[in-house]
């Protein structure tokens, strides 16, 4: 039998990160693999998972399985960043929740949900999109529909060509879309072009699939989820992928969730048992280990502010506080892990042997770097080596 296996289909980006990985030259410059990187192009671990792991070390949980649907507490928390804590399909009851082995399992045991449930369903995806997307759809045996995501000439999403994919495609097809920050092409639906996408869909009864990778990493945690809060408030059905990978720095962990929002409480009773059982037959349970990270992280407020964008908004205020000369505003307007500060080498170089602010000498700092405990003595040195 085995003779008979076929070689599976090659993978782009496992390739180039092999090549990377293998490529010994100082000049190396990875850019390659959706991962935050260090000064030294390593892995950069976020200041709040360091805390959180040594609060979760003195908690001595041990290894006991996790529970197939897996942790509520964590889903309610992921749930709650998600659609806001006021979200009335939250509220009513109407969200299953299920734990998911990261952002890829979350699409792939949604594609299952559909496949055993509606095998004929057809599924709409723009290109391009991650490179995951068609494989995971057609994987689960669903036919994939593509369209032409993006109108090039103008660097903009084609969003009538969506809306007529959603007027003309059968009742009741899968709609895939990326809740923010669009891999590969960063650019993201605007909040009004949701809103007249939520009508459509709900016009034409078609099902929104939302997979949010990256939730934070744009404009904030609340303004990245505006796309998926107004399709939920639309009362449309509609399948969440949340992944932890990206946002807690927690790539190996795969830890994320599945939210599936039915139109009616009972039936999401019946989603979440679904879900259980497809989960039950293909890995059992998820890893516990970064959900419950996540977990000690969400339910704790200081924790919590530490966690990406804040930490922004945090330094700045610092910076306000303390009147530091310029203007610090793209602190707060720039995206991601790393901000450049506007600062000369030298004074760069004070900050480093003066002031033990690790930082290199193009400004480059890694936000996740700052805490509650140190982000005072950080904006008291910016100060004194600006006020020079
Ligand atoms: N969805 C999108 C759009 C992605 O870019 C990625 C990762 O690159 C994923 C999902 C899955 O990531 P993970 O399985 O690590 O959560």
């Amino acid at each position: 039998m085995l003779e008979l296996v076929q070689q599976g289909a090659p993978d782009p980006m496992f390739t180039l990160k092999k090549i990377a990985d293998a490529d010994n030259d100082p000049r190396k410059v990875d850019l390659g693999v959706g991962v935050y990187r260090n000064e030294d192009g390593r892995y950069q671990e976020l200041e709040v998972v360091r805390r959180a792991k040594k609060i979760l070390d003195g908690l001595d949980l041990g290894h006991d399985y996790a529970s197939t649907t897996g942790d509520e507490e964590f889903l309610r928390l992921g749930a709650a960043v998600l659609f806001g804590e006021n979200c009335e399909a939250l509220i009513s009851g109407r969200v299953s929740s299920v734990q998911t082995i990261s952002g890829t399992g979350a699409n792939s045991l949604g594609a299952s949900l559909i496949a055993s449930t509606v095998p004929s369903t057809k599924v709409y995806i723009g290109l391009p999109t991650w490179g995951n997307h068609v494989p995971i759809f057609q994987h689960a045996g669903l036919e994939v529909v593509t369209y032409d995501y993006l109108d090039s000439t103008r660097h903009a999403v084609d969003f009538e060509n969506l809306l007529d994919n959603v007027r003309e495609a059968p009742l009741g097809s899968v709609f895939v879309l990326q809740g923010c920050c669009h891999n590969p092409t960063g650019v993201d639906l605007s909040p009004q072009q949701w809103g007249e996408l939520a009508q459509e869909l709900s016009t034409y009864n078609q099902v929104a699939f939302i997979d949010i990778a990256y939730q934070g990493l744009g404009d904030g945690l609340a303004e990245d989820a505006t796309g998926l809060r107004t399709l939920a408030d639309a009362g449309l059905e509609m399948l969440v992928c949340q992944s932890f990978s990206k946002n807690f720095a927690l790539y190996g962990e795969r830890c994320g969730a599945l939210h599936v929002v039915s139109q009616k409480s009972w039936l999401a009773e019946i989603v979440k048992d679904q879900l259980r059982s497809i989960i039950r037959k293909t890995y059992s349970s998820s890893p516990a280990y970064g959900s419950r990270l996540v977990k000690i992280v969400l339910s704790d407020q200081s924790l919590r502010t530490l966690w990406l964008k804040k930490n922004r908004q945090n330094l700045l205020s610092h910076i306000d506080a303390h009147h530091i000369p310029g203007d610090w505003s793209y602190l707060v307007s720039e995206r991601g892990l790393f901000s450049c500060l506007q600062l000369t080498p030298a004074q760069c170089r004070t900050l480093v042997d003066h002031h033990h602010v690790h930082l290199p000498e193009n400004g480059r700092i890694n936000i996740a770097g700052l805490s509650e405990e140190n982000i005072e003595r950080a904006a008291k040195a910016l100060k004194s080596v600006v006020c020079l």
